[in-house]
């Protein structure tokens, strides 16, 4: 799903990037989220940020 406008576009990255990712089962959880939705584990990290920088 292309997507030309670029103001959705950096709406949609940093929607997509703002996610923590548990390093117990890799479940994707919200950024605000403090335990894994899927296993309850609080060791959860941010995904890489690094990709929202162009
Ligand atoms: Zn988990």
């Amino acid at each position: 799903m292309p997507i030309k406008d670029p103001e959705l576009l950096a709406i949609f990255e940093k929607r997509v990037i703002q996610k923590k990712v548990c390093r117990n089962c890799g479940a994707l959880n919200p950024i605000s989220a403090v335990k894994c939705r899927r296993c309850r584990s609080t060791n959860l990290r941010p995904k890489s940020a690094g990709i929202a920088k162009k």
